[in-house]
């Protein structure tokens, strides 16, 4: 889904941009972010980063402020309750988690698995 969100900023720290509702913005559903400043010489900036360099760029300190419309995508919710697949993975030298959402606490790669946090 795509997450809609706009910046205000509290505080203009620089004194060029001003305060108040600065600029709207997206986060696309492959995690990247769009954002839209509004004012007098409007312009539009991409981050490969998403929701994390939004929030680093602009949230830092506390100045500014990023105002949700969407709610946050229910898939880290149920994968919270549904557990994920904790069997340790390896590509090439990086250790890494399966991962895989599980189905009735079942991964069909590593079978049937406690989910975390019901230990
Ligand atoms: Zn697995």
């Amino acid at each position: 889904m795509i997450r809609r969100f706009k910046l205000v900023r509290h505080a203009d720290v620089s004194g060029v941009s001003g305060t108040g509702h600065v600029a709207d913005g997206v986060i696309w559903p492959d995690g990247t972010a769009t954002v839209r400043w509004r004012g007098d010489h409007p312009s539009t900036v991409s981050w490969d980063g998403g929701q994390a360099s939004v929030e680093h760029v602009h949230g830092h300190g506390g100045a500014t402020e990023i105002v949700w419309f969407d709610p946050e995508p229910s898939r880290s919710e149920a994968a919270d309750q549904l557990g994920v697949c904790d069997v340790a993975v390896w590509d090439g030298p990086y250790r890494m988690n399966c991962g895989y959402v599980l189905t009735n606490g079942r991964c069909p790669s590593h079978g049937q698995q406690v989910p975390r946090g019901r230990l």
